[in-house]
Order: structure tokens, then C-alpha cells, then sequence
């Protein structure tokens, strides 16, 4: 189906895009979305366009050293598929002129994705495009300044006519002082020019981590140029002394969303001292089908046919590909269950592990196997941790367990397909929504998950995957680990080990339930229509 007519044309901007592996201009999570995005708007063909930042080295490729601890490796990326536009432009960083080359991206079945490049030789700070999510102060804000303020000239060189500016997490806030000084120089008051500028921005939340919503002091937002133009004063009735990107983007918008139902919740409650914002309402995020899903799996469950040799053999696919990866040779028979994510402390990769006597004897029986990947950020030494914990353990149980270093795009569509289970087990209410549990759930991967980001609003329980944990929330951390173990334990024993080895059909069923509940609430179509309906247009 393809949507034509009357709709208001809208810019999308996004620190990171996911389109395709060999593009490194993405982290995880977020920039995976905003590429499953930009695809759908090309296959329904909506009026949207990406706006990004070239990242000439990505985010880090991380591997595991000998000791096994994770270390960083860097290297240019050079790409022969980016057109260049011919357009540059300029912005003020330091008082000095940075100038910003346009690329276009348009090859991976996306809607037209323009990335922004400092890695120019007539600028002095040639840095700023180099690494992705690298440092958070004058270098962020730096990066953020290209994104923002360069990323409205890039529009205006390239003569987009655009109607509505979407920023898609707080990092885009910028762009919404360079609306505001467009107007300024007509000469109204900042009052009239800031009510003017919201009725063009809407904003996407994604982080229910209080110290995961960035900020900075307005003394280096005002010595970095970000403030564009306006005043410290009104710099701080945006963004609040010091200058919360999350705030500054709440009060710079007319209306906002986060990214699941109970992240909406949580958005609300965390928020709800800010004053003059918009309201958050709540846009579950989705996947693109053809991205992420075997279409075969997807057809056999709709005419309930056999699904589980098609399963067979997407498990079968990715054994090989660990095996190729890793050396390590996994077992097709036995139970697989697959976690992979960002290796930050409060998604609790290493939970399954924690009570060995419980896990030891169910690995060592071949009752189950466990292939994880995750990359943590370059500067958490926690999240670093948790990979080597997790390693040390896989070398206890070497044919059992399997960490894959390097987590991309490649890896994760192997492992969504291929696992038996996709577990999910972070320390709630901190995930916001959580995706690769729809790509896993619609290939007929079981999810095993807390009841936390998207999953309460598919789960039934036994019916189409598992809930564990009620969703219990101790007085500390302890006390809320202790409890989800237990609860994961016993879903473990007592649900998932019995019904796989001993009740295949009901498996089967399960499976089919998992695909058909969620191939059409959670694909990136609704959510297209959702933004529309309930952001752009109202
Ligand atoms: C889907 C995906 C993610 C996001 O999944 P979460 O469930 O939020 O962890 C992250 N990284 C890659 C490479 C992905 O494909």
C-alpha cells in the first residue's frame, strides 16, 4: 500500500542510522529503529527524510583480548556507495567556521538518509564526524551542533521544503535554536518565535535512565556557540541551568512520545516537574519485516503450515555461522536460547549465570546452550566486565556457551532467526521498549523476558513466550536481582526445559501464536501510520 496526498513532509534526525552493515554509522538500538525507519518510509512512501552524521570510524569494533576483556579497535571506513551531493555547508563552533559536506544515502532500500561530514580539509577540527557516541562534553556538543544546526542548513541548501522536524532523541535539540534564529533575524520577540518554531518540531524520548538523558552546563553551551544566537537567559527557559537535552526538547516541541506503553508511563512520572512541555503520549517502536524476518516462517504460520523445518533450518544456518565465527560447534537438538545487547550493567547479561549450581548441571547435561554478543560502550569498565564475566564462564562450558564479539547487524539477524529463546532480563522499568525481542518473536524465537519495555503489551504467558518476574521491583538492586533470578529459574525449569523436550507440538503452537500476534501490532507499517495519526499530523 502506498500513501500519496496531503501529507506534511518531515525531517528525521537521529545521532546514528542502522540501514545496512557496511554502513557504520550506528551504535545500536537507536540507530537500528531510525534505519528500519527510513525503510519503511520508502516501502509505504511517505514524505520523510534522515538527517545524520557520516561517522568516519562508527562507534568502536570491539573484540575480546587474550586475557578475555574487551578492547576497542578504530579504523576510517571509506565507502564508495554514498553520493555526494555537491552541497556544504557551514556552522559556528567555537567561534570558528566548520564547514559540513552533504552525503546521500539511498541504496539500502531507504527512503533518501543525508550525512553530514567535518572530515574536511579545510577545517581544523576534522574530529568532530570521527567516532560515535566518543566523550560527552565540548566534543558531543560539538557533534550535536553539526547535527542540529547543520543538519536544518543541509535542508535548506538542498531546497527540501520541509514541514515538521522530528528529533529523534534529545541529541537533535540544536536544529530547534537554528528554527528559532531563522526566525529571530525577522525581528519578533522570542516568545512569538519559540511558540512559531514548536508548532514545527516533535520529539521521540527513548531513555527512561535519568543520567542516560544528557545535559551540559549553559557556560559551555554558550563558549561551544550552541546557544546559536540566543541569549543565556532564554537559553535556560529551554533547557534549565544546567541545559537538559531531554527537557530543552520537551519544551522546544508540541508534542512528544516515548517508545513503548509503560515507557510512556515512566516518561510522564520522570518529567512531570517540567514545566511549559508538551505532552508525551506513547508510540510502541517497531521493526522492519523484511529486514529482520524470515518471510518464509511468516507465510507457513499464516496458512498453518509446518513451520518448525523452517525453524530447523534458520537454527541450523546460524549453528554454522558461530561455528565459522567462534570455532565452536553447538548441538541442533539441544535447547538454544540467545541474549544480545548492549553490555550495559542494568540489562544483566550475565544473570542467567549467576546461580551455578543451578546452571552448571543444565549445560553440562546438553538440557541447554546459551550464544550471547553485545558490545559494551568504549568507556563503561561495567558493562566491560560483565562481557568478561561472561567470557570466563564460556570457557568453563565451551561447547555450551558462545560469546560472539563484534555485535552488528549481521549477527543479530542471524541470532533473531536462529535461537530457540530470546531472553531478555534488564533490571526494570529501564528498558524503553527493547526490538530485537520483535525481530526474535516473529521468526518464531520464544521470548523468555521481564516484563518490561514492549513485552507486556504482547506477552501472554505460556500462549506466545514467557513473563517471569511479575513485574517485581525491589528496594535495591539486590533484592530485585535475587528475585528475577528465582523467577527466571523457575520459569526455566518448571516451563520452557519441559515443554521443549517433552511437548513439541505445544512449542510448535506457541511459536506460531509468537508470529501471528506480533507480525502486524509491531511491524514498522503501524508504526508509520501511528506517527502520522498521532504526531504529524494534529
Ligand atoms: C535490533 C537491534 C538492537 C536493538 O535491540 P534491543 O532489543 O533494544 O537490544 C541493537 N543492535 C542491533 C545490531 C540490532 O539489530
Amino acid at each position: 500500500m502506498k500513501y500519496y496526498g496531503e501529507l506534511p513532509v518531515v525531517a528525521y534526525f537521529c545521532m546514528e542510522f542502522g540501514l545496512h552493515p557496511s554502513l557504520k554509522t550506528y551504535a545500536g538500538g537507536l540507530g537500528v529503529l531510525a534505519g528500519d525507519y527510513l525503510k519503511g518510509v520508502k516501502d509505504y512512501g511517505y514524505p520523510i527524510v534522515g538527517i545524520g552524521i557520516k561517522w568516519k570510524q562508527g562507534y568502536t569494533d570491539q573484540y575480546i583480548n587474550g586475557d578475555g576483556w574487551p578492547y576497542d579497535l578504530y579504523k576510517d571506513y571509506k565507502y564508495d556507495f554514498l553520493k555526494d551531493t555537491g552541497v556544504n555547508v557551514k556552522v559556528k563552533i567555537r567561534n570558528k567556521d566548520v564547514l559540513c559536506k552533504i552525503w546521500k544515502v539511498d541504496c539500502f532500500g531507504n527512503a533518501p538518509l543525508f550525512l553530514l561530514d567535518t572530515d574536511l580539509p579545510e577545517n581544523e577540527d576534522r574530529w568532530i564526524t570521527e567516532k560515535l557516541y566518543h566523550g560527552s562534553g565540548d566534543d558531543r556538543i560539538a557533534q550535536e551542533i553539526v547535527l542540529g544546526v547543520g543538519g536544518v542548513r543541509a535542508l535548506r541548501a538542498l531546497g527540501i521544503d520541509v514541514d515538521l522536524y522530528h528529533f529523534n532523541e534529545g541529541h537533535a535539540v540544536f536544529a530547534g535554536l537554528e528554527l528559532i534564529r531563522e526566525k529571530m533575524s525577522r525581528g519578533a520577540s522570542f516568545e512569538e518565535v519559540l511558540a512559531e518554531s514548536r508548532k514545527q518540531i516533535v520529539f521521540t524520548t527513548h531513555t527512561p535512565v535519568i543520567e542516560g538523558n544528557e545535559s551540559h552546563p549553559i557556560d559551555r553551551l554558550m563558549y561551544m556557540g550552541a546557544n546559536n544566537g540566543i541569549t543565556r537567559e532564554e537559553m535556560i527557559k529551554i533547557g534549565g541551568e544546567p541545559f537538559n537535552m531531554t527537557v530543552a526538547a520537551l519544551r522546544l516541541s508540541h508534542i512528544s512520545n516515548a517508545v513503548s506503553q509503560l515507557h510512556c508511563k515512566i516518561s510522564n512520572e520522570m518529567w512531570k516537574h517540567v514545566d511549559n512541555r508538551s505532552k508525551i503520549i506513547g508510540i510502541t517502536n517497531a521493526i522492519h519485516l523484511p529486514t529482520w524476518v524470515d518471510s518464509e516462517i511468516i507465510k507457513a504460520a499464516e496458512e498453518d503450515r509446518d513451520i518448525w523445518s523452517i525453524h530447523m533450518k534458520n537454527k541450523i544456518e546460524l549453528i554454522e555461522f558461530i561455528r565459522d565465527k567462534a570455532g565452536v560447534k553447538l548441538e541442533e537438538e539441544s535447547l538454544l536460547i540467545g541474549f544480545s545487547r548492549r553490555a550495559a550493567t542494568y540489562k544483566r547479561g550475565d544473570l542467567i549465570f549467576r546461580d551455578e549450581n543451578i546452571i552448571g548441571p543444565l549445560l553440562e547435561k546438553g538440557k541447554l546452550q546459551i550464544v550471547l554478543s553485545g558490545k559494551a560502550h568504549p568507556q563503561d569498565n561495567g558493562g566491560k566486565k560483565i562481557i568478561a564475566d561472561i567470557v570466563k564462564i564460556s570457557k568453563k562450558y565451551p561447547d555450551r556457551i558462545v560469546y560472539l564479539e563484534n555485535y552488528d547487524i549481521t549477527i543479530a539477524k542471524k541470532l533473531v532467526r536462529g535461537c530457540d529463546v530470546w531472553l531478555n532480563n534488564p533490571r526494570r522499568p529501564k528498558e524503553a521498549s527493547g526490538t530485537s525481542g520483535m525481530k526474535a518473536a516473529m521468526n518464531g524465537v520464544l521470548n523468555l523476558s521481564i516484563l518490561d519495555g514492549w513485552w507486556p503489551e504482547a506477552c501472554k504467558h505460556h500462549v506466545n513466550g514467557w513473563q517471569f518476574g511479575d513485574g517485581f521491583q525491589g528496594a535495591n538492586e539486590q533484592e530485585t536481582d535475587k528475585h528475577d533470578l528465582e523467577a527466571l529459574y523457575q520459569v526455566l525449569l518448571e516451563k520452557v526445559i519441559p515443554t521443549y523436550y517433552n511437548n513439541r507440538n505445544k512449542w510448535i503452537k506457541m511459536m506460531r501464536n509468537s508470529i501471528l500476534s506480533t507480525k502486524d501490532e509491531f511491524s514498522i507499517e503501524r508504526m508509520l501510520k501511528d506517527y502520522y495519526n498521532k504526531m504529524y499530523i494534529v
